[in-house]
C-alpha cells in the first residue's frame, strides 16, 4: 500500500515534468530535428554498414559501465559485428537491404544462421547503447509510466520482473521491454534474438552476455542489472519507440 502511494505522488510530479518534455519535443519536430522521433529504422542504410556512434563518451557511463567496458563492447565486438555481418552478405540477395530487412528475411532460417547473429547483434548493439544515458535511471516520466503501470500493476512490479528475467537468462542474450499490441512485456531472447522477428516493438534493451559486464562486476550480474535500472536506462529513448509508428 505504501509503496504504491509513493509511486502515485511520484507520477503526479512526474506528470509535469513528462508534459514539458513532451511539448519540448513536439516543438523539436517543428525545427527540423524530427529524425529523434522516426528514425526507427536505426541504420536504414544497406552495407556496407558502419559502426553507429557511440551517443556519450566511452567514460560518460562510468562508474557503472568503464570506458574499459566501452573500449572492448562498442569497439571491438560491435564493430566485430558490423565488418562480419558487411563481409557475410557482399555479393549475396541481402547486400542491398536495410539491416532490419535482413534480420526479418533470415529470422528461422538455418541456411542463413551466421547472417542473421550477425546482423541482429549489429543490431541489437545499437539499441543498446541508446538504451542508456549519463544520469539516466529511476523511475520514467509520462508516457511510458503510464503503460508501465497499466501493464505491470505498479513499476516496483516492472523493476522486479525486468530483473528477475534479466538475471535468470542462461548463458548469453538479451533482455528487453517491448510493446506488443496494447500491452508492454518483458522478454527474454538468446544469443543474438531480438523481438523484431515477433513483431513486437522494442522500447528498451539491456545486453546480458557476459562481456557486457564481466570487466567492471565479474560474475555479479545482479549489480550491473541493478545500476542499469537505477543510473543508466534511457527512459526517453524508451518514449521515443513508443511514439513511433
Ligand atoms: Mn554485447
Amino acid at each position: 500500500m505504501e509503496s504504491t502511494m509513493v509511486i502515485t505522488s511520484l507520477s503526479r510530479r512526474q506528470f509535469l515534468k513528462g508534459a514539458l518534455a513532451g511539448s519540448a519535443l513536439f516543438a523539436a519536430g517543428f525545427t527540423g530535428i524530427p529524425s529523434m522521433l522516426h528514425a526507427m529504422p536505426l541504420q536504414p542504410e544497406s552495407s556496407p554498414f558502419k559502426l553507429p556512434p557511440l551517443p556519450y563518451a566511452d567514460d560518460a557511463l562510468t562508474p557503472y559501465i568503464s570506458a574499459r567496458t566501452i573500449g572492448f563492447h562498442y569497439g571491438k565486438h560491435h564493430q566485430g559485428y558490423i565488418d562480419k555481418i558487411n563481409g557475410l552478405i557482399q555479393g549475396t540477395e541481402f547486400a542491398k537491404d536495410p539491416l532490419e530487412e535482413i534480420i526479418r528475411k533470415t529470422a528461422g532460417h538455418p541456411d542463413n544462421l551466421a547472417i542473421f547473429n550477425n546482423a541482429a547483434q549489429a543490431w541489437n548493439h545499437a539499441f543498446y547503447w541508446k538504451s542508456m544515458r549519463p544520469g539516466g535511471g529511476g523511475i520514467p516520466l509520462g508516457k511510458v509510466a503510464q503503460r508501465i503501470d497499466v501493464s505491470f500493476g505498479s513499476f516496483e512490479n516492472f523493476t522486479n520482473e525486468f530483473t528477475k528475467a534479466a538475471a535468470t537468462l542462461f548463458g548469453s542474450g538479451w533482455t528487453w521491454l517491448v510493446e506488443d499490441g496494447k500491452d508492454l512485456k518483458i522478454i527474454q531472447t538468446n544469443n543474438a534474438d531480438n523481438p523484431l522477428r515477433n513483431r513486437q516493438k522494442p522500447l528498451l534493451t539491456i545486453d546480458v552476455w557476459e562481456h557486457a559486464y564481466y570487466l567492471d562486476y565479474q560474475n555479479a550480474r545482479n549489480d550491473y542489472i541493478a545500476a542499469f535500472l537505477d543510473h543508466l536506462a534511457n527512459w526517453d529513448f524508451a518514449a521515443e519507440n513508443l511514439d513511433r509508428a
